[in-house]
């Protein structure tokens, strides 16, 4: 047993005897726990809504290329075999041993597990949110037939020489960063959750098998799942407990808990915590701190800032769990943690890392261009090895 700055004696599985992390069953696990014990574990996260599967095959492909073993992905199959595409592009069979996949589903007020749909009723087509969303998910629609008062509108509006433009949100492509939201004037935008991604109407049954069956993903061995994740911010503690319950019962590998603190207290943020991590076995929960969730994109400390202060708050607990830290993250976000004496287990990445292969990712050629995807690998490496 050794001691672990911020966190208690509890022994690690590693290190403990008769946690029941011995079974070779269990042997994956050993790989991600390692990782997280060598705290420089770095998590690429695809988006818990996103099903870009183009998107998600080719990041994998290059962040695994990179280095990276961790990958956050809806729980979604398609997403699922587009990950498991990627990993095979970059990665031979026979080494995928040490790569894990986390799959996260959200209680239903949680950001992680919304998207947008734009009122036509008010939405005037001034194109902003357009130019602001990162995903690329709303785009222009064919048609502009709206109501007789809509109608009216956009008529009145070419009548001033404004072009009226309507627009959708393409769902598969939004990850609920409600950016759009934020830049649209005319409050055009709301938010309504995925039913395939909250709660324990998650599509939980989705795992797909070699010869095609269907299995409990919870109870299912598909080999790089080795984690899912919860993302609990919302205040509905009664759903959080369902949802956990039902989750440390059925799923034997390592449950990750996302929680920020947008609509709770700090001390509505400790005391679930604390309940949740003290149901499961020392070190088999990842406590995700999130900053501002989705906020990430520029690499400055002011950026990662919260996410620091957030781990900050999760490290008062001294229970036996890992730390990792979300929400706003980027290249920044392990020094920033050791300035402030954040003892960390790793970084998960989602929109700084998206961003900065963005272009790559767009390209025609991104399968056949060895030059581009080798490029590519270089330019994020210093990103997934980050010095803390
Ligand atoms: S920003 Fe708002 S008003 Fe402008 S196009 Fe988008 S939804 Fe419509
Ligand atoms: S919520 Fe984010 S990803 Fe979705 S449409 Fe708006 S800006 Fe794009």
């Amino acid at each position: 047993m050794r001691s672990r700055s911020g966190f208690n004696l509890t022994p690690s599985p590693l290190e403990g005897e008769g946690l029941g992390w011995g079974d070779s069953k269990f042997a994956r696990q050993h790989g991600l726990i390692t990782l997280l014990e060598q705290k420089k574990c770095f998590k690429l996260i695809c988006g818990a809504g996103n099903q870009n599967l183009e998107e998600i095959e080719k990041l994998v492909a290059l962040y695994a290329k990179a280095g990276c073993r961790f990958f956050d992905l809806a729980a979604d199959e398609e997403v699922l075999k587009a990950a498991q595409k990627g990993l095979d592009f970059a990665i031979p069979k026979e080494d995928q041993k040490n790569y894990h996949f986390c799959i996260s589903i959200g209680t239903k007020g949680d950001r992680h597990v919304q998207k947008a749909q734009i009122d036509s009723e008010k939405c005037i087509g001034c194109g902003k949110c357009v130019e602001i969303c990162p995903q690329g998910a709303i785009k222009e629609t064919e048609s502009r037939v709206g109501s007789l008062t809509h109608q009216y509108q956009i008529e009145q509006q070419c009548k001033v020489g404004i072009l009226a433009h309507q627009y959708e949100v393409i769902e598969k492509n939004c990850i609920g960063c409600m950016k759009c939201q934020k830049g649209c004037k005319n409050n055009a935008i709301s938010f309504t959750p995925h039913p395939n991604f909250y709660g324990l109407r998650a599509r939980l049954e989705l795992l797909p098998l070699p010869q095609g069956a269907r299995v409990n993903l919870l109870t299912s061995h598909f080999s790089p799942l080795t984690c899912i994740e919860l993302h609990a911010s919302d205040t509905d503690e009664d759903e959080v407990d369902e949802i956990w319950d039902y989750l440390n019962k059925n799923f034997d590998g390592m449950l990750s808990l996302c929680i920020g603190r947008q609509k709770l207290t700090d001390e509505q943020v400790l005391n679930r915590i604390k309940r949740l991590v003290e149901k499961r076995k020392p070190y088999t929960t990842i406590i995700q701190a999130d900053g501002t969730p989705m906020s990430g994109g520029e690499d400055d400390f002011q950026t990662t800032l919260p996410a620091v202060e957030m781990g900050a708050l999760v490290q008062t607990l001294h229970l036996p769990l890992y730390l990792m830290l979300s929400g706003g993250t980027n290249s920044k976000t392990a020094a920033l943690a050791k300035q402030k004496n954040v003892d960390i287990n790793g970084v998960a990445v989602g929109s700084y890392a998206r961003k900065i292969v963005k272009e790559y990712i767009q390209r025609k050629d991104f399968w056949k261009n060895k030059a581009i995807f080798e490029e590519a690998v270089l330019y994020i490496k210093p990103l997934i090895n980050y010095k803390n």
